[in-house]
Parts: structure tokens; C-alpha cells; sequence
């Protein structure tokens, strides 16, 4: 398939109803994982890099062009989108570089700062047919800064999505990043009149969806929500499979023998992800 624009896999989505999982990379393993989860699956799959995997490397271009060399490497439908930038300069160079969409997160900016950013990054992105999702009504969590609770507005949405010509937008709707039980509510109510407000063409965007149990997000999904991001959840199951196997194992060398169990556990829950947010037999 080589690399799939984002904005395909995302129409195809919106038009079958179906929700996407947007995974996040942290290292070549991972992505090694969600491309075979999505292979397995025959399901398509969004590849995320944020920032600050980003700023782990050390710098863009090393995890950036491996992750883009695994998309094209598979036989899967792979998107490859950069997730959370809040410098406006590193959306530019990953529009450079073939990403097929890049999150601009103005969330921290007031509206009318939020709306001059994004539109610039969108004017960019426009000429090379790359989408833009930006985030509205700040989604609690990330870096620890921002308490949940706070809430998109349906008729800002609208307002934000006509001005700034968005491609996706990331919604606050009740999850939080980072959370390591998947135990929080979804304003489903608030999901669909955002949904009802915002052009179908503009999918909705749900971050920290790691805090969210699975019938919880099967009914977001259906409330409007498309893009599904997980991170921590996969992250930890990454983990655990490696402590798990360095117990078992305790003379262990091979840094590859490990690490395999971790992506080996990476696989297999995203492929369940995939089919459970596609409506699919959640078997296997
Ligand atoms: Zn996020």
C-alpha cells in the first residue's frame, strides 16, 4: 500500500462509521508493531509521533524517517501524523517530509492567537494536500498542567473549524492524557452536538483515549468521535510484557529478546484495538 495520506483513511472512516486507531510511536519497535497489527488486522492505522518522543531522540529526522520507512515498507493502508506540536516550525518540517497530517496545538493559546497559528500551518499544509487537526477546549493531562474538566464548546468548534479550514479537530469531551486506568466518563452528549456542528468533512479527534474503557469508546465512536489516540495503554502493556519476560528470564542478554515480548504485546492489543474501533470481531 505504501504510505496512505491520514485524510483517506479518515474519510473512508467517517463514511463508514467506523472510529481509526492513532497510535503513538516512541521507538522503532513500536511502529514495527502497529504496522503488523495493522497487516493482521487488514484494518488501516494512523502512526503518531509527538513532540516529545520527538525531543527523546533528540531530533526529528531519526524517528521520523524510520517511521515513515516502516509505513512504506507494509502491505497495510499506514498514515504517518505528527501529534502535538506546539511549535508551529516543526508542523512545517514534518509537512516537508511526507507526513500525511500534523496536529497544531494552539490549545494553549488564547482563540484568536489559536486561529492565526493554525491557519498559517493549514495554508502550508494545504499546498501539499497534508491535513491539519488542531485541538479546541484544552484535553487535560498532557504534561501534568491542566486539570480535566474543561470542555469544548459545539458552537466554538464550529467558529474555529470555518476560520482556521481545519481538516480534524481534537475535542475535549471528558478523557485525559496519560492516565493508567481506563476509567473515565465521555460526554457522549456533548461528542454528538459537536459532531452535529462541525462539517462531516472535519472528524472528530479523541486524545487520552488510554483513560477510556473499550464500551466506552465503541459508544463515542458512535456519538461522532473517529480518530481514536492511544498512547499509555499501549505503553504499558509494552512494558509489562518486558518485565514479565526479564522475571522469567533473568540471564538474559540480548536486549532483542525482550524487547520482541514487548512488541509481540504491542501487536496484539492493537490489532484488538483496531477491531473493536472498526466494529469488527474483537476475537483474537
Ligand atoms: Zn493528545
Amino acid at each position: 500500500m505504501t504510505l496512505t495520506p491520514t485524510r483517506a483513511i479518515l474519510t473512508d472512516a467517517v463514511a463508514a462509521g467506523w472510529g481509526v486507531g492513532a497510535f503513538n510511536v516512541l521507538h522503532l519497535e513500536t511502529a514495527e508493531a502497529l504496522a503488523a497489527a495493522a497487516e493482521a488486522t487488514r484494518l488501516p492505522v494512523i502512526l503518531q509521533i509527538s513532540e516529545n518522543a520527538i525531543r527523546y531522540h533528540g531530533g526529528f529526522e531519526p524517528i521520523a524517517r524510520a517511521t515513515l520507512a516502516v509505513a512504506e515498507a507494509s502491505s497495510a493502508a499506514i498514515a504517518v501524523h505528527l501529534d502535538h506540536a506546539e511549535d508551529a516550525a516543526l508542523a512545517l518540517l514534518a509537512i516537508d517530509h511526507g507526513f500525511g497530517s500534523v496536529m497544531y496545538d494552539g490549545a494553549k493559546l488564547d482563540f484568536a492567537d489559536n486561529v492565526a497559528t493554525t491557519r498559517r500551518v493549514v495554508g502550508h499544509a494545504a499546498s501539499a494536500g497534508v491535513l491539519v487537526e488542531a485541538e479546541l477546549g484544552e484535553i487535560g493531562g498532557k504534561d501534568g498542567a491542566h486539570a480535566p474538566g474543561v470542555r469544548t464548546d459545539p458552537d466554538e468548534a464550529a467558529q474555529f473549524v470555518a476560520e482556521t479550514g481545519v481538516g480534524a479537530l481534537a475535542v475535549a469531551v471528558g478523557s485525559s492524557h496519560a492516565m493508567t486506568e481506563r476509567v473515565a466518563a465521555l460526554d457522549l452528549g456533548l461528542v454528538a452536538r459537536i459532531r452535529a456542528a462541525v462539517p462531516e468533512t472535519v472528524p472528530l479527534v479523541l486524545h487520552g483515549s488510554s483513560g477510556v474503557a473499550d464500551e466506552t469508546i465503541v459508544a463515542g465512536i458512535r456519538a461522532g468521535l473517529t480518530k481514536i489516540n492511544v498512547s499509555t495503554h499501549l505503553n504499558a502493556r509494552f512494558t509489562g510484557a518486558i518485565r514479565r519476560f526479564l522475571d522469567e528470564h533473568p540471564g538474559v542478554v540480548d536486549s532483542r529478546k525482550y524487547l520482541s515480548a514487548g512488541r509481540d504485546a504491542i501487536e496484539s492489543e492493537a490489532a484488538r484495538l483496531l477491531r473493536l474501533f472498526a466494529g469488527k470481531d474483537t476475537n483474537g
